[in-house]
């Protein structure tokens, strides 16, 4: 095969067995993908393994890009509105629940030892994964 980007045919073949040990920190997502090995990224064709092909010549990932946000959220919000989540060290995002409603997300919030939380300097706030838009705790109001 030859590279779809370069069309080199120095192809390395990698594949690298982790089982649900895998990572991907989404950054301007905020979020992380973990478990098995996320196919939404072109290198996995088998959530046991990421097995991907690289060019040598150019360091192209072999497959279609850009990937959309859309695609990236794929299996990881797949339901809900509103996402509560934690937000540690500014990037970390512990997901709390999947909420409808922004009142659902107030409702789960009661249920949580928040005070505990946000004394370590983590912040808590709801996400529409829709349109990416924050809401902070407590007050709720839009970032
Ligand atoms: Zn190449």
């Amino acid at each position: 095969m030859t590279c779809d980007k370069c069309n080199s045919d120095r192809i390395v073949s990698i594949s690298a067995k982790c089982n649900d040990m895998f990572t991907a920190e989404v950054k301007h997502l905020k979020f992380n993908a973990e478990g098995y090995a996320n196919s939404n990224l072109n290198i996995s064709t088998n959530g046991d393994y990421v097995d991907f092909e690289m060019c040598v010549e150019c360091g192209k990932i072999q497959g279609d890009f850009p990937i959309s946000d859309e695609t990236l959220k794929e299996g990881y919000f797949p339901e809900g509105e509103f996402d509560l989540v934690i937000i540690r060290q500014g990037y970390t995002v512990d997901l709390i629940a999947k909420c409808s409603s922004l009142t659902q997300v107030k409702m789960e919030y009661e249920k949580m030892d928040h005070d505990l939380i946000m004394s370590t300097g983590a912040i808590i706030m709801a996400i529409d994964t829709e349109d990416s838009t924050t809401y902070k705790a407590p007050l709720w109001e839009k970032q």
